[in-house]
């Protein structure tokens, strides 16, 4: 059964998101983690793609090598920002040549983008998703915000936007990562107001560092509590104890997501397996 499938039917799915790697020893390290994660048997896997424009026959390789030779379920992630119409259905074609039918679709950031590059065809992932569709033959996810995307003006307007990406025909939304499992449930509740019907898997992410929080909630605008704030703080320089905390932090906030309905859960591994690992054991021991 195709996990959209599973995710319609209500089975809880798990998921890792991987990152096309640069060097020869990033791949070698991504493939060992490919091949640990893939004995916990997870519904599918992402690569995600620069919102540059630059490279995405790197995330189209990556998701053919993951699918053809590791036998994993992929999710393609395909920014347009940075694209025109001409350049998304190459790609496309690219993906299905590879049997790579489904697409987590985004606008990107604009950041990553040379300005001439910019919004030649696409100014939003709703557009995209339209496309795509219309193409036919892909299954579409989309991307969602628990506390807003940066640019929107309130959770509100954010929300009336994704509504317009499930309308084009997203079948699930996955989310930005987040810290405190309030903001998740919050999202649900004003997003099926707003006649978002769709599954929301959330989108977690144990941290390993001081550092890493800070880059990470400045660039993604996500709020950190209290108690994940002192925890890393205590551990920030103790590896060993930094790891431990840090999953059981996401262990928590996973069960708890679990608990109250969410439809499985989507890991920012980072191309490392050991947290995520760690993470699922905790999480299905715990149902
Ligand atoms: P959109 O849905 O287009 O929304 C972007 C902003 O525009 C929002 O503020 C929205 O409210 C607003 N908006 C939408 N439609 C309209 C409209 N019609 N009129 C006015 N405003 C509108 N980035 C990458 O570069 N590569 C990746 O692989 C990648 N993977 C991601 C995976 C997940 C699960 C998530 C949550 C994000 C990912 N991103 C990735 C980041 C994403 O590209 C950025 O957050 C980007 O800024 C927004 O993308 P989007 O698809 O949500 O855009």
């Amino acid at each position: 059964m195709k996990f959209t499938e599973r995710l319609k039917a209500g089975t809880k799915v798990y998921s890792f998101e991987f990152y096309p790697p640069k060097t020869a020893e990033d791949t070698a390290r991504l493939f060992n983690t490919a091949l640990e994660l893939k004995a916990l048997s997870p519904d599918f896997v992402s690569v995600t793609n620069s919102s540059s424009g630059v490279t995405p026959y790197r995330t189209v390789a990556l998701c053919g090598v993951l699918k053809a030779q590791f036998g994993l379920d992929v999710v393609a992630h395909l920014t347009c920002l940075a694209h025109t119409r001409a350049e998304i259905a190459e790609i496309c074609d690219g993906l299905k040549k590879m049997d790579i039918t489904n697409i987590l679709a985004l606008r990107g950031d604009a950041h990553n983008v040379a300005s001439g590059a910019l919004r030649r065809d696409y100014d939003h992932a709703s557009q995209l998703i339209a496309d795509l569709k219309q193409t036919g033959g892909f299954s579409i996810g989309g991307a969602c915000y628990p506390e807003k995307h940066p640019e929107a003006a309130s959770l509100e307007a954010d929300i009336s936007r994704v509504k317009e990406k499930v309308d084009a025909g997203a079948e699930y939304l996955i989310t930005q990562l987040f810290f405190d499992n309030a903001f998740y449930f919050r999202f649900l509740e004003k997003a099926a107001a707003a006649g978002v019907s769709v599954p929301v898997l959330p989108g977690l992410m144990p941290i390993t560092g001081y550092k890493q929080m800070q880059n990470f909630t400045k660039l993604m605008q996500v709020s950190v509590p209290a108690a994940l704030r002192a925890g890393i703080e205590r551990w920030d320089g103790d590896k060993d104890g930094m790891f431990k905390f840090s999953v059981e932090y996401a262990s928590a906030q996973a069960q708890e997501l679990l608990k109250g309905g969410a439809p499985g859960l989507h890991l920012y591994t980072l191309n490392r397996s050991r947290a995520a690992i760690a993470i699922l054991k905790n999480v299905k021991a715990a149902l």
